[in-house]
């Protein structure tokens, strides 16, 4: 697909700037850069377990996934992540930790740097499905629905880690955690 200079207008040619064949204008000093997107998920814990939503949109419908999405040019991730839940679970929700940072690697589009927080619901908040979800629900760990992407079951076992980690005093023998510690 023909790209065009954003500053002239040109059509760009094709030139190799640090080692990568990138897009440019031959006039003047316009990169076409492939920078990632930045997206969020939130493992959202609720009496009960954790919040999931079952998705209303493509890609993954009619599949779980967690609340997050797409962090805006100008907005802070925390913010996103907190938007993306008001708007997905309909429930405001509050940021408790870093879990970690996933890549999406995609050749065809933007690949996706993912960056992963444990929230909880704020204090007597409901959840209720957003336009882009069929449905919300609260799920146990051991007991969760197939989860549409394969970034977000890695996220799901970030914070199984976390989880165990975080577990005290230690037992001889550990049993791991059926839903979330109250914390
Ligand atoms: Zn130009």
């Amino acid at each position: 697909m023909a790209h065009f200079c954003l500053r002239c207008g040109r059509p760009l040619v094709t030139r190799v700037i640090e080692g990568r064949e990138l897009e440019a204008c031959p006039d003047d000093d316009f990169v076409l850069w492939r920078d990632p997107k930045v997206a969020t998920a939130v493992v959202v814990e609720a009496e009960g377990g954790i919040v999931l939503g079952r998705r209303s949109i493509e890609p993954g419908y009619g599949e779980w996934c967690l609340p997050g999405g797409f962090v805006n040019h100008d907005e802070d991730p925390a913010v996103a992540a907190v938007r993306e839940c008001l708007e997905e679970i309909g429930a405001g929700v509050e940021l408790l930790e870093l879990l970690g940072v996933y890549h999406v690697a995609k050749t065809t589009a933007s690949s996706i740097v993912g960056i992963a927080y444990r929230g909880r619901l704020a204090g007597g908040a409901a959840i209720s499905a957003g336009s882009e979800m069929l449905e919300v629900g609260v799920f146990r760990l051991d007991a969760l629905p197939e989860i549409a992407f394969p970034s977000h079951r890695q996220v799901l076992t970030m914070y199984d880690g976390a989880a165990g980690r975080s577990a005290s005093p230690p037992s001889p023998t550990p049993a791991r955690p059926t839903q979330p510690r109250r914390r």
